[in-house]
């Protein structure tokens, strides 16, 4: 599963609420439970085992946002070794000559060498630290590994080694990714289900690929537009859809629909009644939206509402 990420996600993170049974997606509800296990249960700061993910008040297990500045989430005074072992050593799974056999199994399960575990932090390139990262959360061998920005630091080229790793990693230990990024084309690669967020809710939840030839809310489409196109004839027919006004601030969000002082569609039940994600026409059963009139809404046009047609692709 992929997010696109906005301002309001990372600052919502710390402060998450438990889902509500009664709203949330059926999509959602089945074994993705991990994803709402994982931030109701950040919020108590315990111990909890979910399944067969730890969430500790460190956590361990996961990639979180620390990951997208490698070398400011591993400590300068620690050995590798100690990093990645860290976990084993305060869940009393193993430690001395036995931690240091697994530090240097995970180190080759990540493509380093084994030799390198004595080393410190500032020995290691950026690509490298993005692999001791990998290897310190796969240390507990966690069923769902949460990705937040794991690649926004790196150059291109070691961006696609980290994806493939990661994916290479998914296939071999059969984990599964919450994978939070803003760069909407490595979502587009990596992720096999795609939720977007405004304003802290998901407005729009939907297949990879479905979701991004047919998005159905108004926000998604925006976000779209806003993707480069590497092929200059394709940028020119291109309509880049720039939103009027400023993110309202989450503590005090508009009522109604969230994106209806910025949304082209607004009419007045937007103002007053939130829409629920649910079906809409145009598209599969799986593919949920929460806009009253995502009907208007098709692959390439967006209608507004004196019936004006916006291109968008
Ligand atoms: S519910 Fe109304 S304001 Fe919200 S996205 Fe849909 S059309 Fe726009």
């Amino acid at each position: 599963m992929g997010i696109f990420k906005g301002k309001l996600l990372s600052g919502n993170k710390n402060t998450p609420k438990a889902p509500n049974p009664t709203t949330t997606p059926p999509a959602l509800k089945n074994n993705n439970c991990l994803f709402h296990s994982f931030l109701s249960a950040t919020c108590t700061h315990k111990n909890i085992q979910i399944k067969s993910v730890t969430i500790v008040p460190k956590p361990i297990g996961l990639i979180n946002d620390l990951i997208c500045t490698p070398i400011g989430s591993l400590n300068p005074r620690m050995t590798v070794c100690n990093i990645v072992g860290y976990a084993l050593t305060v869940n009393r799974i193993a430690r001395g000559a036995e931690r240091r056999r697994r530090v240097a199994a995970l180190f080759e399960r990540v493509g380093l060498s084994a030799a390198d575990v004595s080393r410190y932090p500032h020995e290691f390139s950026g690509g490298q630290r993005q692999r001791i990262g990998i290897a310190r959360a796969l240390a507990l061998e966690p069923k769902l590994i949460v990705c937040d920005e794991p690649v926004s630091a790196l150059d291109v080229s070691i961006q696609s080694q980290i994806l493939n790793l990661l994916k290479d990693l998914q296939d071999e230990l059969g984990l599964s990714y919450l994978f939070i990024a803003h760069n909407l084309a490595v979502v587009e690669y990596f992720s096999d289900q795609v939720a977007v967020m405004y304003l802290g809710k998901i407005v729009e939840f939907a297949g990879a690929a479905e979701l991004y030839q047919n998005p159905k809310h108004p926000y998604t489409h925006a976000l779209l537009s806003a993707v480069p196109e590497p092929d200059p004839d394709s940028r020119q027919s291109r309509r880049r859809i720039i939103l009027p006004g400023e993110v309202p601030s989450p503590i005090n969000p508009p009522p109604g629909c969230p994106f209806h002082p910025r949304c082209p569609l607004c009419e007045d039940i937007c103002r007053t009644v939130a829409p629920p994600m649910a079906p809409h026409q145009g598209a599969s059963a799986e593919h949920l939206a929460a806009c009253h009139f995502a009907d208007q809404v098709g692959p390439t046009t967006v209608v507004d509402r004196v019936g004006n047609q916006h291109p968008v692709a």
